[in-house]
């Protein structure tokens, strides 16, 4: 008896102390700026976190990892419990090793060996990333298994080609918009990328790496089995070799948050598809990008990053997007310091918004 007054005083100074009624637990997920590539930190109410993808390679790995770490110590973490590597090219686990060497990782997580033969994921693949898992859990991940996070449903939904056989609780009801599908594929790794769904209470929300517009088909037809989701994250950098209406429309986000590029996404066919989507309130940038140009941008108060040497304004007309390799000319440079977005989700479904560059905030009730 002696023992629980204390304990019981404790436990009643928490619940009515003013700093804890002034931040709510929340699920908190930090869209880092990696330069149109992937960095996506989720954070339980309880502390524990999971990240999909870090970033780019080469020259580019230190400065990704940075900012990939600024944001994991923002959120208060002393380690990633959960990492999860998409698929196998270099703007997605381009900056593991860096980050590593900052921050410890518990789990990896992964589609399994890459499908598409290259010199980068070829040589760390058979190098770098033994040693890595060497001393962690380390996981293939297969769609249907669940990543265990206090507070949070976490499935994957898409891994190594495969799809979610089984609707998602409450999901499958037939998909319209399966009729209108083109398809479209791009390269092998790609589609093999791990996706997840996110449930925190009545909130919702899906990152589906780079998946393709093929594999968008197979896993939101004919029966829509993710159902609809309050938040879309990813949309492969706003790529149009993903993000059909089967898939966009279909998930009827309320918001959606593109981890695109100074030139890399957002070009105008995507941002048809996405501001056409039913139920969209906003679209979220992680850049301003030249394949948007004025036309079909978001308001500049939505968009997170600029470049090092930013220009008074962006022209109207879109660039067309230029074919990667060795002629591409470069595309605008932001090595300069970075913005994450920052979502806030309640268990009650509505969510918070926050574009750390100009501090421009939206509740979504
Ligand atoms: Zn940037
Ligand atoms: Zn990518």
């Amino acid at each position: 008896m002696r023992q629980t007054i204390p304990a019981a005083l404790a436990l009643f100074t928490l619940a009515f102390s003013p700093a804890h009624a002034q931040s709510p637990k929340t699920l908190d997920v930090y869209v880092i700026d990696v330069e149109g590539g992937n960095a996506t930190l989720f954070v339980s109410p309880s502390g524990e976190s999971l990240l999909m993808d870090t970033g780019n390679a080469g020259a580019a790995a230190a400065r990704d990892a940075g900012r990939i770490y600024d944001a994991v110590k923002a959120a208060g973490l002393s380690k990633i419990d959960h990492l999860i590597i998409t698929h196998w090219h270099g703007d997605h686990f381009g900056g593991l090793a860096e980050l590593a060497g900052k921050v410890p990782i518990a789990e990896f997580i992964d589609h399994g060996p890459n499908v598409q033969p290259g010199e980068l994921a070829d040589t760390f693949l058979a190098k770098t990333y033994p040693q890595l898992i060497a001393n962690a859990k380390h996981t293939v991940a297969k769609p249907g298994d669940k990543i265990a996070m206090t507070g949070l449903q976490v499935v994957v939904v898409t891994s190594a080609g495969q799809v979610l056989k089984n609707p998602l609780p409450g999901a499958g009801k037939p998909n319209p918009y399966c009729a209108a599908y083109k398809p479209g594929d791009n390269n092998p790794e790609d589609p093999q990328s791990v996706g997840i769904h996110v449930t925190f209470g009545k909130f919702r929300t899906v990152h589906l790496g780079d998946l393709t517009r093929n594999k968008e088909f197979e896993l939101m037809c004919p029966n829509n089995r993710l159902g609809r989701v309050d938040v879309l994250l990813g949309l492969h950098h706003g790529q149009i070799s993903s993000n059909s209406a089967v898939a966009v429309h279909a998930l009827h986000p309320r918001v959606a948050i593109m981890n695109d590029g100074t030139r890399k996404g957002g070009e105008p066919d995507v941002m048809k598809t996405i501001h056409s989507s039913p139920g969209l309130e906003d679209l979220w940038q992680m850049h301003f990008s030249v394949l948007s140009g004025q036309e079909y941008t978001v308001p500049g108060m939505f968009i997170a990053n600029t470049v090092d040497d930013a220009p008074s304004a962006l022209p109207v007309a879109p660039l067309p997007a230029v074919a990667p390799g060795p002629n591409a000319p470069p595309a605008p440079v932001h090595n300069g310091k970075a913005y994450w977005i920052k979502l806030s989700a309640q268990q009650d479904g509505s969510f918070t918004v926050t574009n750390t560059r100009n501090g421009f905030s939206k509740v979504y009730q």
